[in-house]
């Protein structure tokens, strides 16, 4: 479970304050799949930033599985990331020197895992690119590279996968299959999504919303479990709305 208490961002900007995300109060169960919406520069990659640890807020804190993140160091933060989450970026973010079986092998081998070679292989197949392991990713389309990035994102089995406008430069066919593949991925394995989209079908398809305006939710268009934590879980995010069948249709 991943729960975020007045977590919020200034930073400097030509020498004075900017509060990039005002508090917030968040809380995603573990096995939903939170939509995240909202105009460019409304604090989207700041807030997945911050829950993946790639960023400290300048208050509040984010509680992963309990344990509050904001008071870890670098190591330990480096190891739970590594651990428990798979981060899916805009760009990719692939290592342009490393084969795409290198680029998935890379977490797992940094995790020490002794069937490395064998779950990249698998994770290859799973993506659909069994016969490019072999590819750089200068030899790949950019959905090919996603499909690649997303294997990478599976290698440790997190129980968390963040995506960050996965398909934002992507056509819009491959961007549908690339998510419909996050979708198909997260429901077999059960994990929970946080997921940047301006794809309004796909939100449709969330347990919970969240759509930002200059760093604040907006009321109204946001549908997040208020206090969830507590209480009975919204009978529209309980955990096995999971497996509800959630196709996407190929856009025409
Ligand atoms: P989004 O992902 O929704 O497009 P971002 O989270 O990237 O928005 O950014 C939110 C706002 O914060 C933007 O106006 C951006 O320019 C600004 N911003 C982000 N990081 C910094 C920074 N380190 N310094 C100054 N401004 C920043
Ligand atoms: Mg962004």
């Amino acid at each position: 479970m991943i729960q975020l208490r007045g977590v919020s961002k200034t930073v400097m900007s030509g020498g004075r304050p900017l509060t990039i995300l005002h508090p917030l109060d968040l809380t995603v169960r573990s096995g939903q799949f939170l939509a995240v919406l909202g105009p460019s520069g409304s604090g989207k990659s700041t807030l997945l930033g911050l829950v993946a640890g790639l960023d400290a807020p300048t208050g509040g804190e984010i509680l992963i599985d309990g344990v509050d993140i904001t008071k870890m160091g670098e190591d330990a933060l480096a190891k739970l990331r590594g651990e428990k989450i798979g981060f899916v970026f805009q760009f990719f973010h692939l290592v342009p020197s490393l084969t795409a079986f290198e680029n998935i092998l890379i977490p797992m081998e940094i995790a020490g895992r002794r069937d490395a070679t064998a779950r990249a292989r698998q994770l290859l197949g799973e993506v659909g690119l069994s016969d490019r392991g072999h590819h750089y990713p200068s030899q790949l389309s950019g959905g090919e590279q996603q499909r690649v990035a997303i294997a990478r994102a599976l290698s440790n089995d997190p129980p968390i996968i963040m995506a960050d406008e996965p398909t934002g430069n992507l056509d819009s066919t491959t961007g549908k299959l690339i998510m419909q593949l996050l979708i198909d991925v997260r429901r077999e394995r059960q994990t929970t999504l946080m997921l940047v989209t301006h794809d309004a079908d796909l939100a449709a398809l969330a347990d919970s919303r969240l759509v930002l305006r200059d760093g604040r939710p907006v009321e109204g268009e946001s549908r997040i479990p208020l206090d969830s934590a507590r209480g009975e879980p919204n009978p529209e995010s309980r955990p096995d709305a999971a497996s509800r069948p959630a196709r996407l249709e190929p856009t025409r």
